[in-house]
C-alpha cells in the first residue's frame, strides 16, 4: 500500500511525487503513455524558468529522472477507475493498487483534425499551442484552423509575429466573441478562409501547406505555409473519474486552486481542472499544492 497514488505523469503529477517524497511519503506514479505528458510533444520549451530553451523531452527525462532518484514507484498502466474509502483502490487495466491519497493530474489533450499523418507532423509542421511554440515561426506564414475564441486569441498573438495567418474555419462565420473576431479582422496580415476543411497535409518529409476543400462549392485548393496551428479546442478525458470528482460543464475537473476535491483524500492537479492558464508552470504549480494537500490530508488521520 502507498501513502499516495499519482494518476498522470505530466509535469504536474511529476511535480506531487517530488514534493510527496520529500515529505518522507511513499509514492506510485502510474502513467498511461509517456513520462512528461504533453511536453513530450514539444519540440523547444523557452518558458519555464531556469532553462533558456530545452526540449520538451528533456524537460521531461529531467523531471522523471529526479523523482526516480527520490524514491518513487512508476508503472506504465491505465487508470480505469478510483474507488473511494479511508483507503482509496485505484483500478487499472492491468491490476488494482490501494493508498492513502490519490492525486489525479491526467492533464488534457489538444483536439486534433484528424487528417492523415497529422501525428507524425506534430512538432515538425503542425502545432497545437501558439504561446508555446509559435515563435519558431516569427516572420513566416503559418496556417491556423478553428474559429471560436481561442482560435482567435492565437490569431492575434501569431498575427503578431508571422509574416501572414491564413484562418481556415469550416463554418461560415467566427464562432468566438464578436469583439476578438473584429481585432482579428483588422489585421493586414491575416487572411480568413470560411466554409473549408483540411482535407490534406502537403509535403514528403517536411510541411509544405495543406490542401483545403470548400464545404460550399466542393472546390479543392492548395494552401502553402511554413506551419500549421490547430485550435479547435481541448478535450480532457476525466469521465472515468467523475464518481469521485465533479466535473465541471466542460468536463474538466471542478476544482479551484487549493486542488481539493469533494472527495476527502482525492486530490486534481494541472491541466484536468478548471483553469485558465494550462501551461507547464501552471501545472507544476498544481503538482506542489496537491501533494502538500495530501500530505496534510494523511498526517492529520485522514479525516
Ligand atoms: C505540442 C505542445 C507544446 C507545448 N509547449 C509548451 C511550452 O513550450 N511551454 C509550456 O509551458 N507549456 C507547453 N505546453 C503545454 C504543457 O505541456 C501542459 O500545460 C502541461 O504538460 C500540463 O501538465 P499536466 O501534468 O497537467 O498534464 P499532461 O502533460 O497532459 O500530463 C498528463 C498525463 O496523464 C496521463 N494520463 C491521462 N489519463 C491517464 C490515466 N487514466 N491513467 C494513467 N495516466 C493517464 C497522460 O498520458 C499524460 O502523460 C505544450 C503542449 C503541447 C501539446
Amino acid at each position: 500500500m502507498y501513502d499516495i497514488i499519482i494518476v498522470g505523469g505530466g509535469p504536474a503529477g511529476l511535480t506531487a511525487a517530488l514534493y510527496a517524497l520529500r515529505a518522507n511519503k511513499t509514492v506510485l506514479i502510474i502513467e498511461k503513455s509517456a513520462f512528461g505528458g504533453q511536453m513530450t510533444l514539444s519540440p523547444k520549451i523557452e518558458n519555464y524558468p531556469g532553462f533558456e530553451s530545452l526540449t520538451g523531452l528533456e524537460l521531461s527525462d529531467r523531471m522523471t529522472e529526479q523523482v526516480l532518484l527520490k524514491g518513487a514507484d512508476i508503472e506504465l498502466d491505465e487508470v480505469r477507475e478510483i474507488i473511494d474509502g479511508d483507503i482509496k483502490k485505484v483500478i487499472t487495466a492491468y491490476g488494482e493498487y490501494q493508498a492513502k491519497a490519490v492525486i489525479v493530474a491526467t492533464g488534457v489533450k489538444h483536439r486534433q483534425l484528424g487528417v492523415d499523418r497529422e501525428e507524425a507532423f506534430i512538432g515538425r509542421g503542425v502545432y497545437y499551442c501558439a504561446v508555446c511554440d509559435g515563435g519558431y515561426f516569427t516572420g513566416k506564414e503559418v496556417i491556423l484552423i478553428g474559429g471560436g475564441n481561442s482560435a482567435l486569441q492565437e490569431a492575434t498573438l501569431l498575427s503578431d509575429i508571422c509574416k501572414k495567418v491564413t484562418i481556415v474555419q469550416n463554418l461560415a462565420d467566427f464562432t468566438g466573441e464578436a469583439k476578438m473576431a473584429a481585432v482579428v479582422r483588422s489585421k493586414q496580415n491575416v487572411n480568413c478562409v470560411f466554409s473549408t476543411t483540411v482535407e490534406r497535409i502537403m509535403g514528403e518529409n517536411e510541411f509544405s501547406g495543406v490542401t483545403v476543400k470548400n464545404t460550399e462549392t466542393r472546390e479543392i485548393t492548395k494552401l502553402k505555409a511554413d506551419g500549421m496551428f490547430v485550435a479547435i479546442g481541448l478535450a480532457p478525458d476525466n469521465k472515468a473519474f467523475e464518481n469521485v470528482i465533479t466535473l465541471d460543464r466542460w468536463g474538466y475537473f471542478d476544482v479551484g486552486e487549493t486542488c481539493l476535491t469533494s472527495t476527502p483524500g482525492i486530490f486534481a492537479a494541472g491541466d484536468c481542472r478548471s483553469k485558465k492558464i494550462r501551461q507547464i508552470t501552471t501545472a507544476t504549480g498544481d503538482g506542489a499544492c496537491a501533494a502538500l494537500a495530501a500530505c496534510d490530508y494523511i498526517d492529520r488521520g485522514g479525516a
